[in-house]
């Protein structure tokens, strides 16, 4: 091993006192997976690293190098594990600290013992989100690049990881930002026409508004995204419901084994509720089915009956789903009048029994699609239904592939309000200080989106709803 030619970076921008952290970063899956690591970031990391970590032969210790070995406790030197360690020297790591990964083996023990080890040579356990956290503090990434990492994770289509992915590369913050700096630059104008406005040419004012406008413009189109961005991060919830034996089940398992359904079934939580996860247009979509709903004859079915009620008002699109081959009858009738939902699709289901559809006023419903679930037949109609509502209900965000999130939404929307009552306080001649106010307010909002200007609670609040590890 040779240890003399490595030297634990220097950390010219780090504060004094930074501790060092271990997490597990791959999920632990009991009995699975065939690699885990656990990672190390900070000024310690590589010291500690060697103290538990053997690499037999001629390997050089240097950054970005795999090495082969043994992770042995110092004292007993009994062996914990056979891995690869790879180091990162900083600055050239995600935190900008010196980090150390162990590619360990998979399931829970390895990777448990070996961060009990580094904790015992002097690391402190991650929190959530604390690599990020760091990754931004030390400038890697800005606010809108951190959480889309988070997004990314927690991404449950195609579409969304793209679009976190989006949001890494930079494709947020690189409008805001430029926003941002556009802003101050009015400020600079404005600010030194108070200071010396003698000796300066007046301020073009029309050219100003024009300006001021055209920024309100382009945050209202970054704005339209993020109905987009929350249907993409949360999904779209879709619940089956239908007086017994209409189909629900079939239609729930004929859409479920299309190649729409990525993601494996869940067992239902109740008894009354059976989940699917689907990925429609993009949009993450769960079902619901409340096989339950039927009429009361004791008091479990009356609660199967008001549980499924409930899920039906909590989904976003609710398919009521009706038998063909019987028409509309007085129990369906009984049922829809129990429901209130707004957006209702009708579905008419065993179409395969029947030569001709029944003759059905559907004029109530947001939709219709029919299907025979035993055929496997109507699905895409259906699911075409379904985006038909999604697409009404949200303004078209032009061709960005960004989506911002509920907290970007809502800094963007008071900076342009502030914007808004910047080029009203032009429009209407009032003194430049009054300028500045709403010119200042706009640049804060747009700094509390990419982080430039933000409170230690919002990042708390932040970073919290990372994984730990990440
Ligand atoms: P649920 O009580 O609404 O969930 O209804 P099920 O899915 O259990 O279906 C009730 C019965 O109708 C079963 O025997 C299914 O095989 C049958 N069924 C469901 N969908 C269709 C369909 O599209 N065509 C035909 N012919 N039979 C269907």
């Amino acid at each position: 091993m040779a240890f003399e030619n490595i030297h634990s970076s220097p950390q010219p921008n780090q504060p004094q006192g930074v501790s060092t952290i271990a997490a597990i970063a791959t999920a632990i899956v009991p009995e699975q997976g065939s690699i885990g690591i656990v990672r190390m970031s900070g000024p310690d990391a590589l010291e500690i690293a060697q103290k538990m970590f053997r690499a037999p032969g001629t390997q050089i210790w240097e950054s970005h190098r795999v090495l082969y070995g043994f992770i042995e406790h110092p004292e007993t030197q009994q062996t914990i594990d056979e891995s690869l360690l790879l180091y990162m020297q900083a600055p050239r790591s995600f935190t900008k600290e010196d980090v150390i990964e162990f590619h360990c083996h998979g399931g829970m023990i390895a990777v448990q013992q070996v961060l009990a080890l580094c904790i015992s040579l002097g690391a402190n356990l991650a929190q959530p989100g604390e690599f990020t956290l760091r990754a931004f503090l030390n400038g890697r990434l800005d606010l809108t690049q951190a959480e889309s990492v988070a997004d990314l994770v927690g991404a449950k289509s195609p579409q969304a990881a793209q679009t976190a992915l989006a949001g890494l590369q930079g494709k947020l913050a690189a409008p805001i930002q430029s926003l941002r700096q556009t802003c101050l630059d009015i400020l600079a104008e404005v600010e030194a026409r108070i200071d010396f406005a003698d000796d300066l040419p007046p301020l073009d004012e029309p050219q100003l508004i024009a300006q001021v406008q055209e920024m309100e413009a382009t945050m209202e189109k970054i704005l339209l995204t993020s109905t987009q961005g929350e249907l993409l991060r949360s999904g779209l919830k879709v619940a089956i419901v239908g007086r017994p034996n209409v189909g629900k089940s079939s239609l729930l398992n004929a859409w479920s084994q299309t190649d729409r359904a990525i993601v494996t079934d869940l067992p239902g939580t109740t008894r009354d509720v059976v989940e699917s996860n689907l990925v429609v247009g993009g949009i993450p979509v769960k079902v619901l089915d409340t096989a339950g709903i039927r009429e009361a004859t004791d008091q479990v079915e009356q609660i199967g009956i008001s549980r499924s009620l409930k899920t039906a008002l909590e989904a976003d699109i609710v398919l009521f789903t009706m038998d063909a081959s019987t028409g509309w009858i007085e129990a369906d009738q009984v049922l829809l009048d129990q429901l209130t939902h707004p957006a209702q699709i009708l579905i008419v289901n065993k179409s395969d029994l029947v030569e001709d559809l029944p003759d059905i006023d559907h004029s109530i419903f947001a939709g219709i699609a029919v299907t025979s679930a035993a055929h496997k037949q109507g699905i895409r109609d259906l699911e075409k239904a379904i985006l038909k509502i999604v697409h009404a209900g949200q303004a078209k965000a032009s061709n960005m592939e960004l989506a911002i999130n509920q907290r970007q939404a809502s800094a963007l929307t008071q900076a342009i309000q502030h914007l808004h009552d910047a080029s009203s306080a032009i429009e209407q001649g009032m003194p430049l200080d009054f300028w500045t106010i709403d010119l200042r307010g706009a640049i804060q909002r747009l700094g509390e989106i990419t982080g430039e200007e933000i409170v230690e609670s919002v990042l708390d609040r932040i970073f919290s709803r990372f994984c730990i590890g990440k």
